[in-house]
């Protein structure tokens, strides 16, 4: 369900005026962490689209990821049973956990995962390698070609293509949005993240009409 559909007056806050949530990898289904939410950053996850916690160390309203660059972007919420305990599932921007992890949960004794692959937005004074994204994009779009062809289960590429046109669109409005959230954060890391799934989701696009990407370089080549 979304946001919109949570009725805050039926839930039980417990004893402190706190509910624990627990936050999932809307993809993945990984537990990523468990945190308290008292009514105010339920209501500002509502408002935001972003989870907000009641931070019992800190005492304080705390917006996951407003130090750290970690946002949580709400994709959908669950009840459980009898109204105390809630579930969401996010688009988690780099590590949940504050030690650098992706979720907080390790086996016992071990120690943080650093995670930072995936997040990682390439250093700024770079600039642009061309022809290392021109080959990423080339395979990426292979790739997405081949999903179509062969479908394979639990693979996301097949359920956009099940789902189809409209599931696709939604898609690319979402991530584009993103990005503009990301943009008005100024935050280098969110920018990176929300553009390449908004770039992903443009080639499934492209993919689902049949439009080489060697179309959109000729048109870009001729305006150039
Ligand atoms: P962040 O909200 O990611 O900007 O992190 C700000 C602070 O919140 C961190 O320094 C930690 O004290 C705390 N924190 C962040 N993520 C977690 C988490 N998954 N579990 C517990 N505390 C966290
Ligand atoms: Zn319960
Ligand atoms: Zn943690
Ligand atoms: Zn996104």
């Amino acid at each position: 369900a979304t946001l919109a559909n949570l009725a805050i007056d039926s839930l039980q806050f417990g004893a402190h005026g706190l509910i624990p949530a627990v936050v999932q990898d809307h993809q993945t289904g990984r537990v990523l962490m468990v945190a308290y939410m008292n009514r105010e950053s339920l209501e500002k996850t509502v408002a935001t689209g972003q989870m907000h916690y009641y931070s019992r160390s800190r005492k304080a309203l705390w917006h996951k990821g407003e130090t750290s660059g970690h946002y949580q972007h709400v994709k959908a919420v669950e009840v459980d049973c009898d109204q105390d305990t809630l579930l969401f599932q996010v688009e988690q921007i780099g590590a949940a956990c504050h030690e650098g992890s992706r979720s907080c949960f390790r086996a016992p004794g071990a120690t943080a995962e650093p995670f930072a692959v995936e997040a990682t937005p390439a250093p700024a004074q770079a600039g642009n390698t061309g022809r290392a994204i021109g080959a990423i994009l080339g395979h990426l779009s292979d790739v997405i070609a081949s999903r179509q062809q062969e479908m394979p289960e639990g693979s996301y590429t097949t359920y956009l293509f099940t789902k189809g046109q409209d599931k696709i669109l939604k898609k690319v409005g979402e991530e584009a949005a993103e990005t503009i959230i990301g943009s008005k954060n100024n935050n280098a890391q969110e920018i990176v993240y929300e553009a390449s799934d908004l770039i992903y989701h443009l080639l499934v696009l492209l993919r689902y009409h049949g439009i080489e990407l060697d179309a959109i370089a000729a048109e870009l080549e001729k305006r150039r």
